[in-house]
C-alpha cells in the first residue's frame, strides 16, 4: 500500500532488493546481532546485484539509479536487517562523493572496486570533540610535498577497522567549514590506526570504531576537488544518507508491524485473539497511517533530490526526522503488542527497536534536522 504508484522498473527493483533481504539477509540477522559479526560476504553478494553503487554512474561500475530507487532498496534490504542495510547505505555514500566530486582518474581508479564491494567504503566526519557541530573539526592535514601528513582521530566511524578506504573530512586551512578539505585515506597508509569495536546498544552486525591519525601520510592525489570544499562535500553526501537512513527506519519497523500482525493472529487473552480487540486495532490502524505517512514524506523528499530542487536539504532533513521518528515509536509500539515475548531476542523485536534508535542520532541528530528545517523558515 502506498500513496504512489510506483512505476513497473521500480517495482521490480524494490521486489529484487525484498527477495535478497528475505532470503540472505533475514534468516541470519539475529545471529549476526548476537555475535557482532559483519556480514561483508553478503554485501558483497549485494553488490553484484548492483547495490555497491546504487546512484553511482554506469561508466565506473554503479547502476545509475535515482534516489527514489535507493529509498526502495535500502526500505527493503531494512525489512531483513536494519543494520546492515545502513552499512550499505553509508558506503554508497562514500563512493557517491567519489563519482560526484573526484576527478576521472580518481573515480576510474576506486570506483569499479567499490562498485562491486572488494574495496568497502567508510565516512569520516564526527570527531571526539565535534559531532552536530562538524565545521569545527580539527584533524589537520598538513601538506609536506605531494603528501598530506594527518594527525587527528575520528570518532564513531561506522566499518572501521573492516573498510578500505576511509573517506575522510580534514582541515587544511582557516577554522571553519571552509578551511576543510575532503581525502580518501586508504587503510593501509602509514600512521592510521583505529580504536577498539565499541559496545553498542544496537547496530551490532556492523562494527564502530575510532579512527586515529598520527603522522598518517595520504598523497595529495586522494583529495577529492579543490581545498576548502571539503564541508560542502561531506553535505551534500548526507542529503542522500539522510534519506536512506530514514528509508531504514520505515523497512525495520515495517517488519516490526508485520510481526504483531502475524503474533497477534495467533495469540490469545481473555478468550479472544489479540487482533480481535478493538482498541488493539486501532494502535495497529495508528502505526500503519504514521509509516504511510513518512513513506509519502521520504519518496516526496528522494524524488525533490533527484531533480535537484532548491529546498531539497531541508526536505531530506525534514523525511529523516519524521521518518527515524516514526519507526522508532512504531517498532516499540510493536514490541508492547508482544507483551513480554517483544522483550526476548528471539521474536526479532527488541533487535528492530534497538537498531532504529541510532537513526534517530546519526547522520545529523534529530535536533539538527530542526535546525536545518528551521533555517529555511527563518532564513537565517
Ligand atoms: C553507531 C553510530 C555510528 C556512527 N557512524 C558514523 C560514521 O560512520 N561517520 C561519522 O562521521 N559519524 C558517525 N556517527 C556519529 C554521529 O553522526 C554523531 O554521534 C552525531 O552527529 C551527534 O554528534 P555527537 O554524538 O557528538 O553529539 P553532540 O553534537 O554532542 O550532541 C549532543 C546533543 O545535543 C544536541 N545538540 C547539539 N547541537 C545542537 C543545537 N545547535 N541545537 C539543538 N540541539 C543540539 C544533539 O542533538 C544531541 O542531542 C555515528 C554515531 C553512532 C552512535
Amino acid at each position: 500500500m502506498t500513496l504512489f504508484t510506483l512505476p513497473e522498473d521500480q517495482i521490480a527493483i524494490r521486489d529484487m532488493a525484498r527477495s535478497f533481504a528475505a532470503e540472505r539477509i533475514a534468516p541470519h540477522a539475529l545471529d549476526w546481532d548476537a555475535r557482532k559479526h559483519f556480514p561483508l560476504d553478503v554485501l558483497r553478494e549485494a553488490a553484484a546485484l548492483g547495490m555497491g553503487g546504487i546512484y553511482v554512474s554506469e561508466e565506473h561500475g554503479g547502476s545509475g539509479l535515482t534516489r527514489l530507487d535507493a529509498a526502495l532498496i535500502f526500505e527493503a534490504l531494512s525489512l531483513g536487517c536494519p543494520t546492515v542495510a545502513a552499512f550499505l547505505s553509508i558506503h554508497n555514500m562514500a563512493a557517491w562523493m567519489i563519482d560526484r566530486f573526484g576527478s576521472e582518474t580518481q573515480r576510474a581508479r576506486l570506483l569499479p572496486g567499490l562498485c562491486r564491494m572488494d574495496q568497502v567504503a567508510a565516512y569520516c566526519l564526527t570527531e571526539p570533540g565535534s559531532g552536530s557541530d562538524a565545521a569545527s573539526l580539527r584533524t589537520t592535514a598538513r601538506r609536506d610535498g605531494d603528501h598530506y601528513i594527518l594527525d587527528g582521530a575520528k570518532q564513531f566511524i561506522s566499518g572501521a577497522g573492516a573498510a578500505d578506504c576511509y573517506v575522510t573530512m580534514v582541515r587544511t586551512g582557516e577554522a571553519g567549514p571552509k578551511g576543510i578539505s575532503t581525502l580518501v585515506v586508504p587503510a593501509d597508509a602509514p600512521g592510521l590506526s583505529f580504536g577498539p569495536n565499541e559496545r553498542k546498544m544496537g547496530w551490532n552486525a556492523q562494527p564502530t570504531r575510532a579512527v586515529i591519525f598520527e603522522g598518517c601520510r595520504v598523497p595529495v592525489e586522494n583529495r577529492l576537488g579543490e581545498e576548502g570544499i571539503g564541508f560542502r562535500i561531506a553535505m551534500a553526501g548526507l542529503d542522500g544518507g539522510r534519506l536512506n537512513i530514514g528509508a531504514c527506519s520505515l523497512g525495520g519497523a515495517q517488519a516490526a508491524l508485520d510481526k504483531s500482525l502475524a503474533y497477534m493472529a495467533e495469540r490469545k487473552a481473555f478468550g479472544k485473539r489479540l487482533d480481535e480487540f478493538q482498541a488493539l486495532q486501532f494502535r495497529l490502524a495508528d502505526m500503519a497511517t504514521e509509516l504511510e505517512a513518512a513513506r509519502a514524506l521520504l519518496y516526496g523528499a528522494a524524488a525533490s533530490l533527484d531533480r535537484k530542487d532548491p529546498d531539497a536539504t531541508q526536505r531530506s532533513a525534514m523525511a529523516k526526522r519524521f521518518a527515524t521518528d516514526t519507526g522508532f515509536r512504531v517498532a516499540n509500539e510493536a514490541l508492547q503488542l508482544h507483551g513480554g515475548y517483544g522483550y526476548l531476542s528471539e521474536y526479532g523485536v527488541e533487535k528492530i527497536v534497538r537498531d532504529l534508535r541510532v537513526h534517530q542520532i546519526l547522520e545529523g541528530t534529530n535536533e539538527i534536522m530542526r535546525v536545518i528545517v528551521a533555517r529555511g523558515l527563518v532564513g537565517n
